[in-house]
């Protein structure tokens, strides 16, 4: 059956996203509106964030979740994890809506689902918030702040890249401009400090921006003027939609490599990066440290061996532009394609070998 083009029906949304269940919840008695999207569970459960913004409308909400949850599954599979992708939305601002009673009813709409859906805390929740869904539904992520770990992977990916660029992957004197100093970026603004790279931070929180370079001994500039500071690698670690039409043409970087998530504001935007020379690590590649680190959390694996696991992000980056360069294709593109060829095989062993 073929798909119309613009179908927005939320069939039609699911069929071009490949998403295999959406979950709509409401609680009459907590206010609760949430949906929870089971993307592909081929790998394994589908693990992912709840995020609770207040949306502008259901819509909205149901685009959010469907995107990130679709994210989530070429990243676990891209990782090579035994996970699948997932994504839960709650409606309503978390500062006035956020209560304990919402928390629940969430939790045991997760629970519906009988451990397909794996929750973890996003933007709006709190790991605590995750230990209330725990008293709901099980398993839940709730235990270890991934940040560290994809900050450690983003490292290992940035040094594949200056690998791949003809250095030696020493960090030291080598210019990054960490975009967000948060969780993710202030731990790789530390790992970098440790190997003696040259830090130029931004943040639009002026006060943790100058917190964390008074430590490092960084230089801050102002957040919009990031993206156009010249430096060795741009590693955005705030927002998505760093690289669009109008940044393109301001960037002076060589590689770009961070924690944020859709970094590319368009998919055509990657094939504009490498027409610059700009390599870039694609973003579910690069930040997959944190879900490699719950994934090993889910295991009850000792820290030393997830550690090493998180540095192999280093080498899959290394993988997908060996692989980029082989086939003329953008970096993007050869880790979608790493993506879905392992999701293929899951799918179809006795074809593998075809694939
Ligand atoms: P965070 O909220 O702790 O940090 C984000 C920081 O960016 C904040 O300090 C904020 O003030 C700053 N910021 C916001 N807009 C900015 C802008 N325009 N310019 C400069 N700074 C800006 O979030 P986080 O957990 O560090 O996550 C950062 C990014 O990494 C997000 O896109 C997130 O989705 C992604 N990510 C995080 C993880 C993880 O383990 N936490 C894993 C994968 C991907």
């Amino acid at each position: 059956m073929t798909t119309p083009a613009h179908d927005t029906t939320v069939f039609g949304r699911l069929r071009a996203d490949g998403a295999e269940q959406v979950l709509f919840s409401h609680d009459a008695r907590s206010g609760l509106r949430s949906v929870i999207v089971v993307h592909d569970t081929t790998l394994g459960p589908a693990l992912g964030g709840v995020r609770m913004h207040a949306y502008e409308d259901e819509d909205a909400a149901l685009d959010d979740a469907l995107g990130l949850a679709r994210a989530m599954t070429l990243k676990a599979s891209a990782a090579g994890l035994d996970l699948g992708g997932g994504w839960s939305v709650i409606i309503g601002d978390p500062a006035r809506d956020k209560t304990e009673e919402v928390l629940r009813a969430h939790g045991r709409f997760i629970a519906t689902l009988g451990g397909r859906f794996i929750p973890v805390n996003d933007i709006g929740t709190t790991q605590a918030d995750i230990g209330v869904l725990g008293r709901e539904a099980s398993p839940v992520c709730d235990s270890g702040d991934p940040s560290p770990m994809t900050a450690l992977g983003v490292l290992e990916g940035i040094r594949a890249c200056l690998r791949a660029d003809g250095a030696d992957g020493s960090l030291k004197g080598v210019r990054v401009c960490v975009q967000g100093v948060g969780n993710v970026g202030s731990a790789l603004a530390e790992l970098l400090a440790a190997e003696s790279a040259e830090l130029v931070l931004a943040d639009t929180n002026p006060a943790r921006a100058a917190e964390v370079a008074d430590r490092l001994g960084a230089l801050v500039v102002a957040p919009e003027a990031a993206v156009h500071t010249e430096c060795d690698v741009l590693a955005p670690c705030a927002m998505g939609a760093v690289v669009n039409d109008v940044t393109l043409p301001e960037l002076r970087c060589r590689i770009i490599a961070g924690g944020a998530n859709n970094v590319l504001a368009a998919p055509g935007h990657a094939a504009a990066l490498a027409a610059r020379g700009i390599l870039y690590a694609p973003d579910f590649c690069v930040n997959a440290g944190g879900l490699v680190f719950l994934e090993e959390q889910i295991l009850g694996h000792a820290r030393e061996q997830a550690e090493q696991r998180v540095r192999q992000v280093g080498a899959r980056v290394a993988e997908v532009i060996a692989q980029a360069r082989r086939t003329g294709t953008t970096t993007t593109e050869a880790a979608v394609d790493l993506a879905r060829s392992r999701l293929r095989t899951a799918r179809s062993p006795q074809t593998a070998s075809s694939v």
